[in-house]
């Protein structure tokens, strides 16, 4: 079953691609570590050409009505779409069918289905899922959707958190974490690798994905208390078959200055997956040189409050007790 899926997408995505219905760009990948996180810079010359009438014909609601060209499955509720403008091949997009709001919470069937897109495209590569929710977070359409890349099994890059978090001794799974070492707040939490691999039935599955994915909303939000007075809608979610994390948003982009000119990054979650995306040459040479790549991560999020209660890796085991 997902076997057939992953044959799908790869012939959709190469019949849509012959017949131009999809864009599969060109790009060169630069690779840097930055405050012991790897990150991936990728340019892409035809993202910097893209006419602003094109923008604004994606005001239009590009998923209402989707290319059949580009349709990998209906399901019950969600329509499986190629997308149209591919920096990474076979990335795809989890539609609702009806119409709802990129600020709405995820739920339980979303989460579902994003995992049965990961665990399709299998263990020839490192799939990635996201949300971009809310007007700070980097989507581009207010439709909502999660996202699915397929990143290549040998890509260095992961998660900057997951990195650090992979450093942390001991920990458990089902246990929510903040890293000490990342400057804004965030939690991530590992999930269980036997049910996760395991044939569970979708209601089980279901259950047990919204259990975790609510508890570190919960968690989330318990921390933008602590630390900021700020109120925000805004946040990245990001989900592999291994963990989940989330991260609160404040603003959309960063400011990079060099020699004098400042250059805007607008950052959507795969900046937390360590990808950056650079429209021109320049760009690419202005976060090739800055020397601190997680300084743009901590200008669109909240930073630490010194004074707060702060969720840190000892204090997970508190939190989870709450939680339970
Ligand atoms: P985001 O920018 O995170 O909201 O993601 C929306 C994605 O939809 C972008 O990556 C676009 O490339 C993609 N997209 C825009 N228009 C279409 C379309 N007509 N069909 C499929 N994908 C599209």
């Amino acid at each position: 079953m997902t076997q057939d899926l992953l044959k799908t997408i790869e012939e959709k995505f190469e019949s849509a691609k012959k017949g131009s219905q999809l864009f599969s760009f060109d790009s060169t990948v630069v690779t840097k570590e930055s405050g012991s996180v790897k990150f991936e810079l990728t340019y892409v010359p035809a993202l910097g050409k893209k006419s602003s009438s094109s923008n604004k014909k994606e005001k239009m609601d590009p998923f209402e009505n989707p290319d059949p060209a580009l349709v990998v499955k209906e399901l019950d509720e969600h329509i499986i779409l190629l997308n149209k403008y591919s920096v990474i091949p076979k990335h795809i997009l989890l539609v609702t069918k009806e119409f709802k709001e990129q600020t709405d919470l995820l739920l339980p069937n979303d989460l579902y289905e994003a995992i049965e897109c990961i665990k399709a495209f299998g263990h020839s590569y490192s799939p990635l899922t996201f949300y971009n929710c809310g007007p700070s977070s980097g989507a581009s359409q207010r439709h909502k959707h999660l996202q699915v890349i397929p990143l290549r099994r040998d890509s260095t890059v992961q998660p900057p958190i997951k990195q650090l978090y992979n450093e942390i001794h001991d920990r458990h799974v089902g246990q929510i974490y903040a890293i000490n070492k990342l400057p804004f707040v965030h939690v991530i939490m590992e999930l269980d690798k036997n049910i996760m691999r395991s044939a569970l039935e979708r209601d089980h599955l279901t259950e047990y994905l919204s259990a975790m994915f609510f508890g570190l909303l919960d968690a989330m939000f318990q921390q933008l208390r602590e630390n900021t007075e700020i109120v925000t809608d805004s946040y990245n979610f990001l989900m592999t078959d291994d963990f989940m994390m989330l991260v609160p948003r404040t603003k959309e982009s960063a400011v990079v200055e060099k020699e004098g000119r400042q250059h805007e990054f607008s950052l959507n979650s795969l900046a937390f997956a360590g990808l950056l995306l650079c429209k021109t040459e320049e760009e690419l040479e202005t976060l090739r040189s800055h020397d601190d790549l997680i300084d743009l991560l901590t200008q669109v999020t909240v930073p630490w409050n010194k004074n707060a209660v702060r969720l840190d890796a000892e204090k997970a085991a508190a939190l989870t007790a709450e939680l339970a």
